[in-house]
């Protein structure tokens, strides 16, 4: 069976695993702080951002939205083709999501689209990197400036990348990542808050300790805080030294992950049928795909539901020859939790979705499976959509 994601872990990161154990301490403590440093030097050894570790890539959407003060009656732009996650992590403070469409090209949040959807009580907005692409983020920071809202960007795809030269989480207001078991590197799971705001680094910094000032100084030091104060809701959201230290072995290998990911990109770009489809439009060089997503062509002007009830039936046969395959995201507007919020259909999305499909990409496939699902893509697409 060809796995859609897979974590790469191996000698290395149980190595790493027992020096956290020798610490003898297994909660925040000297590797999560050793992390962070290496997270910080690899962003830009020069003049490094902020790094908080947290447990989740979720926990530091939350901790981001809640560190600019997001609460009820609030509203924050978000593209409606992302993960649950970041809608989550909006309606946790209290905030309304607020369903964006997107680029069709992109599939990232549409400028023109987010500035339709401004209203007074518009807080912040969360630019997706979409399958690893930044999307249109200049224009959307320059809307953010226009209209004084912040910008938490949903880096969670595009760990290890670069725009304009910098490494993504360089530049820019907030930014959170994922170390998930599935992302460029994995900490098993864990998450990251990036930002050059010393506000709200320390803000997110206490808040993953349940808000007791400044404990993680403390415990990065193997002490703790008893005689603390806490003034509002925090959470207990840190990272483990566990977690770090596995995060710590896989950030040695990112330019290997880098290359292979990037060739595995390539080699499905060039095998897959240029007449039934086409990828996300990634910089691959400046990029670490994440996952391999595809749009199908859909030639006949099928309707959204027989496009999508064709598209299922493909990934059927993929799955009845030993391909799993997957699909990123429903968008958020359709699922009834969110749909409250946003009864408009987003026609660009709605469409995407009907037309889109993941293919496996890992580190653990050889150049033979890559080639294999190709072909077989391009082969049940003519058998199914003739
Ligand atoms: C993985 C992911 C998250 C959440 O990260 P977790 O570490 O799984 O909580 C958020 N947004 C996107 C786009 C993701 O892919």
């Amino acid at each position: 069976m060809i796995k859609i994601s897979q974590p790469c872990v191996g000698e290395e990161e149980i190595a790493s695993i027992r020096l956290a154990f020798e610490t003898k301490y297994l909660g925040l403590g000297s590797k999560v702080k050793e992390f962070e440093k290496a997270l910080q030097n690899f962003l830009n050894p020069e003049t490094p951002p902020f790094v908080a570790c947290v447990s989740t890539g979720t926990s530091a959407l939350h901790l981001a939205c809640q560190a600019i003060d997001l609460k009820e009656g609030d509203e924050v732009l978000v593209p409606t083709i992302t993960y649950l996650a970041s809608f989550h992590a909006i309606t946790a403070t209290g905030a309304t999501p607020i369903a964006v469409d997107v680029q069709a090209d992109t599939a990232c949040i549409c400028p023109k689209d987010a500035l339709k959807r401004l209203t007074a009580k518009t807080k912040a907005i969360m630019p997706v990197h979409f399958g690893s692409h930044p999307g249109p983020l200049q224009e959307i920071y320059t809307i953010a400036k226009q209209h004084n809202l912040r910008v938490i960007e949903d880096a969670a795809h595009s760990f290890g990348g670069k725009i304009n030269g910098k490494k993504v989480g360089d530049e820019g207001d907030i930014i959170c990542f994922s170390f998930d078991g599935v992302k460029n590197i994995t900490c098993a799971e864990g998450g990251a808050v990036v930002t050059r705001d010393p506000k709200v680094f320390e803000r997110v910094s206490d808040l993953r300790l349940l808000g007791v000032f400044k404990d993680s100084e403390q415990r990065y030091a193997g002490k703790r805080s008893y005689d603390f104060d806490c003034v509002e809701q925090g959470w207990r959201y840190h990272m483990s030294n566990v977690n770090a230290s596995i995060g710590l072995a896989q950030l040695k290998k990112i330019d290997t992950f880098a290359k292979t990911r990037q060739n595995y990109f390539k080699l499905y770009t060039e095998n897959l049928d240029k007449n039934i489809g086409n990828p996300l439009p990634l910089d691959i060089e400046n990029t670490i795909p994440h996952p391999y997503v595809f749009y199908f062509k859909n030639p006949e002007n099928l309707d959204v539901e027989t496009m999508k009830n064709k598209r299922n039936l493909l990934m059927e046969k993929l799955l009845e020859r030993g391909i799993e395959s997957g699909l990123h995201y429903k968008p958020n507007h359709l699922v009834s939790f969110f749909k409250q919020f946003n009864p408009e259909p987003l026609p660009v999305a709605e469409d995407l979705w009907s037309r889109t499909l993941t293919l496996p990409l890992h580190c653990n496939l050889s150049e033979e499976d890559i080639l294999r699902v190709a072909q077989s893509v391009n082969e049940l697409y003519k058998e199914i959509f003739g």
